[in-house]
This record gives structure tokens, C-alpha cells and sequence, in this order.
């Protein structure tokens, strides 16, 4: 990694985390003293800086306030048992920004850009990384198109940001979910690998309708006959069916949650039974009408698991089993954080000191 990257730091005069009260995070509502930018210009990229975090100044014919030519990430800084700040997998994120970019026309950005300006980013801020359990600093890397045109093509200039924010203990409550057999939202195809705005705009107002029903969340299904699980809300999906713990394939309309790799990978070195293959929305209710279903989660960066307690089709909502005998999900859990945390080794490398 170039640990050379040539960084203008402009520091902020009096830092605001007096006013923050890290006993009581609201999430997404505050945000660290400083933010990383840099500036795609010319065919390359240039000018990187850590200013105070403050609003940008952007032209009104901006291409992704029209056109939506951007994309983003997540992922988590902890503070360790010995104090020291980590953060969790980054440069698979670095990578996956790569692929969101090709897809969107969006210049690639080297990864040692990506790495080098968050670790100098989460130095310099490293006091808004939270101690208390369940706790985490959340790093948001995103790339935009800025040129003042508002003619379709893509962009020739972009910016690469990186925002942090502390949040909060995440009370991950088990959802109930709907599988949605009428929207979709990603085709063979389309975007749904890249995280790209679009797909989020788009699955706002079939998530709102569920809501309206008393569902948190929706299951997604392929869009060309809603017969196959894709992912639940913004994360992936998994069951444990007999034993065996079941998730979709990584294609064109699932997207490659580091999540996902990191229990899949957890699963397969305890031995587990893991089956990577589509799974269809009558083998899932089969399963649990027959009893056979133990386990349904969501996994992702926000809640890392999210349990699952019902599933609605059809009309009727299935209860799953008790939360609390989810023998495989909860030791992933633990598993994760005991490894975020220090508390455990990372024989898969998946911690990087800042
Ligand atoms: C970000 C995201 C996920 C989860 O990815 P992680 O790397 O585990 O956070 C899953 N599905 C969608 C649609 C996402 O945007």
C-alpha cells in the first residue's frame, strides 16, 4: 500500500465531539469532524485532502442529481479490547467499489486510494469511533459524477468522498418480512451487484407498501417469475434447513455482501453443511410447514445478522422458530465480534489496524 499518498490535511478549529453524546447515538444523524476527498479531473486522480466535514458547493445541472451516476459503500470501524481501532475487511470493499464502478461508468479508483485515505481519515478521527458494546464507527466511501451538463453520457468528472459516523448499540430486533411477488428489484442484466443509488430509490415505495401492511421488510424474488429468493431489504439472505445453511449464488441481481463471505466462509470451517444455490419461495415454505426450517437471517454490515421471525406469502405469515434457539446464526454473531473485537485470532485476515 502507498502509505506515500500525498494528503493535505486542513484541520477543523474546535472539534464537535463535545457536543455528541456517544451514550445516546442516533444513527446517521451525526458525523466526524473531518471527511477524505478526492477529485476525478483530466483522467485521473488528483488533490487529495481531509477538510473539516462540511456541504459541497455543486453545480444545479450536476449528472447525479439527474442521472444518478454514483455509488457507494459501507463498513465499520470498532474499537478492539486493547483500545485499538480496526476496521473490518476493507479492502474487500475497495474491490467491490471497483465493480460498482465498471458497471456505472465511473473511473476506478485505486484501492491504495481507497485504504490510505480512510486509515489517514480514521487516524486523525479516531476519537469518534465509540467504545461502548455494539458500537462502531461507520465509514461511507462514495464516487459521484459533478460535470454541469445535463446531457446523457457519462461524466468526465467525479468526486471520491469518505464520511464517518459514529452509531449506535443496533438492537436488531427480529423482522417480520413479505416476499414480494409483484415488484422486483434487480433483472438479469441490470445493476443489482452495484451498489448504485438507483437500486434504493427504486425499492423505497414497494418497502413503504409492505410497511403499510406491518411488515419491516421485504424478500425479494427474481424478477422474471418471482419463483427464487434473491435478498431481504438491503442485505443478503440465508435458512438453515435441516441443518444446512442455504443462500442464493452471487450474479448479476444479488449483491456481493462481505457479510454473506464472511458466514459462509465462518460456516464452512466449522464443518457445516453450506449449500450455495438458488432457493425457491415453495421450498422455503414447504420447510417450514414440514418443520424442517431452524433458522432465516438477513446478513449485512448494518446489523451483521438480522433475525428473521416471520414470513409473509400469500396472505398468511409463518412464524419461525424462537430466536434464542438459532444455534448456527447466533454463533456466527458471536463469532464476528469476538473477531472485530480482538477477542479471538482472524485466521482469515480480516482485520486492519488503522
Ligand atoms: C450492502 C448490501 C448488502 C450487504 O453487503 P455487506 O458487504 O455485507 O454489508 C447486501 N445487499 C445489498 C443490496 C446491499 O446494498
Amino acid at each position: 500500500m502507498v502509505e506515500t499518498l500525498d494528503i493535505k490535511v486542513h484541520k477543523i478549529g474546535e472539534s464537535k465531539l463535545e457536543n455528541m453524546d456517544m451514550n445516546n447515538i442516533q444513527f446517521g444523524k451525526n458525523y466526524s469532524d473531518h471527511m477524505f476527498i478526492a477529485d476525478y479531473r483530466d483522467g485521473e486522480w488528483s488533490s487529495f485532502r481531509i477538510v473539516p466535514y462540511g456541504d459541497l458547493s455543486l453545480s444545479p445541472a450536476c449528472t447525479t442529481l439527474h442521472y444518478g451516476q454514483t455509488i457507494f459503500e459501507g463498513l465499520k470501524a470498532y474499537k478492539n479490547v486493547d483500545g485499538e481501532v480496526v476496521v473490518f475487511r476493507p479492502d474487500a470493499n475497495a474491490r467491490r467499489m471497483n465493480v460498482s464502478a465498471e458497471r456505472m461508468c465511473i473511473p476506478e479508483l485505486p484501492e491504495d486510494i481507497f485504504l490510505t485515505g480512510m486509515r489517514e481519515l480514521i487516524k486523525l478521527d479516531h476519537d469518534w469511533v465509540p467504545d461502548q458494546p455494539n458500537t462502531s464507527l461507520y465509514i461511507r466511501p462514495f464516487v459521484f459524477a459533478t460535470d454541469p451538463f445535463i446531457g446523457i453520457r457519462p461524466a468526465d468528472n467525479f468526486l471520491f468522498i469518505i464520511i464517518t459516523s459514529p452509531v449506535g448499540a443496533y438492537y436488531s430486533e427480529p423482522v417480520k418480512v413479505k416476499v414480494e411477488e409483484h415488484y422486483t428489484r434487480a433483472v438479469a442484466g441490470g445493476t443489482g451487484y452495484a451498489k448504485t443509488a438507483a437500486n434504493y430509490a427504486a425499492a423505497l415505495y414497494p418497502a413503504v407498501q409492505a410497511q403499510k401492511d406491518g411488515y419491516h421488510q421485504l424478500i425479494w424474488t427474481d424478477g422474471k417469475d418471482h419463483k427464487y429468493i434473491e435478498e431481504s431489504g438491503t442485505m443478503n439472505i440465508m435458512f438453515v434447513i435441516n441443518d444446512t445453511l442455504i443462500t442464493a449464488p452471487i450474479g448479476d441481481t444479488i449483491l456481493d455482501g462481505i457479510t454473506r463471505d464472511s458466514v459462509i466462509t465462518l460456516a464452512k470451517d466449522a464443518g457445516m453443511n453450506v449449500e450455495i444455490r438458488p432457493i425457491s419461495v415453495e421450498e422455503v415454505i414447504g420447510a417450514i410447514k414440514k418443520g424442517e426450517l431452524q433458522e432465516a437471517f438477513g446478513c449485512g454490515t448494518a446489523a451483521t445478522i438480522a433475525q428473521i421471525k416471520s414470513i409473509g406469502h400469500d396472505g398468511i405469515d409463518y412464524e419461525l422458530p424462537d430466536t434464542a434457539t438459532r444455534k448456527y446464526s447466533n454463533s456466527f454473531l458471536q463469532q464476528l465480534d469476538d473477531i472485530k473485537l480482538g477477542r479471538v485470532a482472524d485466521p482469515h485476515n480480516w482485520i486492519f489496524k488503522v
